[in-house]
């Protein structure tokens, strides 16, 4: 154990010549504070049952996923010791339109192709049987996945949410990887769990403890004070649960402790438990991801007290989803430093982007997005190619209930005037789940209204087979983003950050991460039914469609934009809440 006040005084031993010297010293006070509670052999540890990261062979379902890939590259990238802990899951899905409808397709994927190497077997027991995986790892500077595999080990969400394979997939995340890493030689300083699919890991670390002879209330508190809950989720009646039966088959088979058993067994209501409600009293700290998820999420403890989540804001890797031209202009122009944090005077700084620059930039955007088109035809299997000045909006986000895909199409008339007096396009991208019958139905729904009309049929596009590639060439190469979630049920989302950092018009209802700024910052759709908002959307499309006329009107727009929003996008920020929230001074 460190002792906390001499590991403060030290703080203290830097001499400071003059003034200046102050950053010096602060960053030395950082350096000593991460390496005291993070080290190589003592790494920030990150639980997540799902990362989006295709350059690393890994593809993900969507926001959790990517998420955990920026979380680890920000944290290589800031040097922060750092290991995040997945599975690998041997096949991955690709969606295709057939007829109208989504169809999925199975491909196997191959770790070793992708710089992952075995390391070695682990084993758990479920259903009275010895389950073994593999252990395998890929290393970077300072950061490293570990991954947990096996030839069954299925697809990522499998089955239906409180299924067997889904539990086996959560137990195996949590018992196989905590043994997993282990067998690396490292331990945790700290355990962050991306959502409660990632329990088992905090529970295989307090059987740990209280099976080797701590005191199991000591356990608890030891497991509780370095344990974060990430909640991405609003609604706490919402989650998934699991049956005593399930449990006995899967979970207590591998718990050591009778202690610990014990414990878990008593968190059962009835027959059934919530992970939710095992997480929150596993993790004593617990945090939401933008500030108005975290003041809305409703959940309760198991003794009926409302649980209070801290803040902390989503971002993206910045490096990884802005156009090099951009970030290069933003770092020369002192608008974000060599880290990716905002400098201090970037607002002063941002004068500098002007309408030539930003039209620059959109048409590098648009160069990608039509190079990655190539690949990547429309629902009619048509290869799309935008001119320059063509006007180009996107809806590009999973397609769920709540992200309202159909409000542009709720009057076709309208939307083919705006689209027909701007020569503009309409690009809708997002993955469908392959169960979401509902999903499926306001696809076909769209695609038909699309259809019927002889002007949407040749501006409107739907791309299938959303993916990393997409989302940045569209973030790059669109104009105006439309984001219209019913307010109160998006928790973040960051889509909209990679389209304002690529300098799109941010079209959006004052949801998730949208809301840490102020309404007056991008283009705010309210109202008070649904068809006030409807028609406020398009009175914005065609807001938007006039800024991109004016030289004046895109620079005032762009600045402010970024003025609000560049602290909340900055994957650095985000990394530093973190760490500021799991090592307080
Ligand atoms: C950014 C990104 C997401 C995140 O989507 P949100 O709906 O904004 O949370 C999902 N999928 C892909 C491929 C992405 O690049």
């Amino acid at each position: 154990m460190i002792d906390e006040t001499q590991a403060g005084q030290e703080y203290y031993y830097y001499p400071l010549e003059n003034i200046e010297d102050v950053d010096i010293f602060y960053e030395a006070v950082e350096r000593e504070r991460l390496t005291k509670a993070v080290s190589e052999e003592r790494p920030y540890t990150y639980w997540t049952i799902e990362i989006y990261d295709q350059a690393n062979g890994i593809r993900g379902g969507g926001g959790l996923g990517t998420l955990a890939a920026d979380t680890r590259r920000v944290a290589e990238r800031m040097g922060v010791p750092f290991a995040l802990i997945t599975p690998f899951y041997p096949y991955e899905s690709r969606q295709e339109i057939k007829d109208g409808i989504v169809v999925d397709e199975h491909r196997p994927v191959e770790y070793r192709k992708f710089g992952f190497k075995f390391v070695d077997k682990v084993n758990i027991k479920c259903c009275g049987q010895l389950c073994s995986l593999d252990v395998i790892e890929k290393k970077f500077k300072h950061t490293r996945i570990i991954a947990v595999t096996e030839p069954n080990f299925g697809e990522l969400y499998s089955g239906v949410s409180g299924s067997d394979h889904r539990l086996y997939q959560e137990v195996a995340l949590g018992f196989g990887g905590y043994a997993a890493l282990k067998l690396i030689g490292l331990k945790p300083a700290v355990m962050q769990l991306n959502e409660v699919a990632t329990f088992f890991a905090a529970l295989a670390r307090l059987d740990e403890l209280a099976s080797n002879g701590m005191d199991f209330y000591e356990a608890v508190v030891y497991t509780r004070k370095h344990t974060l809950y990430t909640n991405h989720t609003l609604v706490q009646a919402a989650e998934a649960e699991f049956t005593r039966e399930q449990f006995e088959r899967y979970v207590f088979p591998n718990v050591k402790s009778p202690a610990v058993r014990k414990w878990l067994s008593d968190k059962f209501d009835g027959d059934r438990i919530k992970l939710s409600s095992v997480t929150i009293e596993i993790a004593e700290m617990r945090s939401g991801v933008s500030k108005l998820h975290a003041r809305v999420a409703n959940y309760r403890d198991i003794a009926g007290n409302k649980v209070k989540f801290r803040a902390v804001t989503n971002g993206i890797d910045m490096d990884y989803w802005v156009l090099p031209g951009i970030m290069e202009f933003m770092r020369n122009a002192g608008i974000i430093d060599a880290k990716g944090f905002p400098t201090v005077n970037y607002s002063d700084k941002l004068e500098l982007l002007t309408a030539d620059k930003i039209r620059e930039f959109k048409r590098q955007g648009r160069r990608l997005l039509n190079s990655t088109l190539k690949k990547k035809p429309d629902h009619q299997g048509r290869i799309l190619k935008f001119k320059d000045d063509d006007l180009v909006y996107d809806f590009r986000r999973r397609f769920a209930d709540y992200k309202r895909p159909e409000l542009a199409f709720r009057d076709p008339m309208r939307l083919r005037n705006i689209l027909e007096s701007h020569n503009a396009h309409y690009l809708m991208a997002g993955r469908v789940h392959s169960g979401d019958q509902t999903m499926q139905e306001k696809l076909r729904q769209i695609l038909e209204i699309v259809e019927k009309d002889d002007y949407l049929r040749e501006h409107v596009h739907y791309l299938p087979d959303y993916d990393e590639k997409l989302a940045l060439a569209l973030s790059a190469g669109c104009n105006a983003a439309i984001n219209v979630p019913i307010v109160g049920l998006e928790a973040c989302g960051t889509s909209w950050m990679k389209d304002v950092a690529n300098l799109g018009v941010l079209i959006s209802t004052h949801d998730g991460g949208v809301a840490d700024g102020p309404t007056r910052a991008y283009l705010n759709v309210s109202g008070n039914d649904e068809s006030e908002e409807i028609n406020m959307l398009y009175q914005r499309m065609e807001e938007a469609a006039a800024i991109w006329e004016s030289d004046f009107d895109l620079e005032y727009t762009m600045r402010e934009q970024l003025k609000e929003y560049l602290p909340v996008i900055s994957g650095a920020r985000m990394l530093q809440d973190y760490l500021d929230f799991l090592f307080p001074t």
